[in-house]
């Protein structure tokens, strides 16, 4: 995890900071999950066919970002795969824009993204999406027991305040637009502008998911940007006995075990990638002169260390193309 990380910094040292964080969430609602189910089967039976629609649908995301440009051109990017407890994918992607097309003012944070509910009469499929999508909650007093709700409050800051217009960078983040509307109901709720998780409009109507669409304004986000993109897998305590004798072993009572999903685990069957980036880093094996690491055969020490003085480490190959090479 730790390397992973320094390698995102290693691409944000030469890329600069990311311009935009979009996590995609898979919707086991999709019309391809369930035209392909038998009988009474439900997406949670299929692990394998939800997995592979989703991977289909995040390689086409992927094309829009990043060869069709949606935001723009696309320096570098990484995205990073995760389950949630109940077992659906999402993932995290960062997008660094080339400087023709980073975002600047609060008017191109406006056209890539909203946080308020569609007009139903113009836009009546994105307005049912987003409703069903990219609506927050609802926690708070509504729903104290939301899985957001830490010490009586929205971890989130949910409901977000009302707002007329977009300002580009209030401590180191957007504070998108949620102007004042008449409350529309949705399920059980009523809900207006503060609950709506911000969006792309373009994204949410093409792929019918949750997809949040969030603009970078300052160097401070990026490292919570992949600390998150990196914070590790899921856990669970689990406890393993055997009938015949009953061991009172504290320790061996708190076994610390990892939890795997049956969507995660057919990801992994099917040989899915958990990450990818645009470039490759490269971990230098970093010594001090004459004193790299050394593997030999016991009685063929001079052997061993006449071949590794001829031969390049990762390092001092490093060095010595530093020196014909500008
Ligand atoms: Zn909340």
């Amino acid at each position: 995890m730790q390397q992973n990380y320094q390698d995102a910094m290693a691409m944000v040292r030469k890329f600069g900071r990311p311009d935009l964080f979009v996590t995609f969430t898979c919707n086991p609602s999709w019309s391809e999950i369930l035209n392909a189910m038998q009988g009474r089967e439900r997406p949670k039976n299929r692990p394998d066919i939800v997995v592979r629609v989703f991977k289909m649908k995040l390689s086409e995301l992927l094309d829009d970002l990043i060869k069709r440009k949606v935001f723009g051109c696309v320096t570098s990017y990484i995205y990073v795969i995760e389950f949630q407890k109940r077992g659906l994918p999402h993932c995290h992607i960062l997008l660094t824009l080339d400087s023709s097309s980073k975002i600047r003012t609060k008017d191109d944070i406006d056209k890539f993204v909203s946080a308020e509910l569609p007009n139903i009469n113009v836009n009546r499929r994105l307005f049912e999406i987003v409703t069903k999508c990219m609506v927050h909650g609802p926690c708070g007093i509504i729903n104290p027991n939301a899985p957001c709700m830490k010490d009586g409050e929205c971890s989130k800051q949910f409901p977000k305040a009302f707002r007329e217009e977009t300002e580009e960078n209030v401590n180191g983040y957007p504070v998108y637009k949620r102007r004042c509307i008449e409350p529309v109901r949705v399920g059980k709720h009523y809900i207006d502008n503060r609950w709506i998780v911000p969006y792309n409009p373009w994204l949410s109507k093409k792929y019918n998911a949750h997809i949040n669409v969030e603009v970078c304004t300052s160097v401070k986000s990026v490292k919570y940007l992949y600390k998150y993109v990196y914070k590790g897998h899921d856990t669970a305590s689990i406890t393993l006995k055997n009938d015949a004798s009953v061991n009172h072993d504290e320790i061996l009572n708190f076994l610390d075990g990892r939890y795997v999903s049956a969507p995660e685990a057919m990801w992994h069957l099917s040989e899915f990638s958990m990450s990818d980036k645009s470039h490759t880093v490269i971990r230098l094996a970093v010594h001090l002169p004459e004193q790299q690491a050394i593997f030999l055969k016991e009685g063929q020490e001079n052997e061993a260390v006449e071949r590794a003085s001829i031969k390049d480490t990762t390092l001092t190959a490093w060095f010595k193309l530093n020196l014909i090479d500008e």
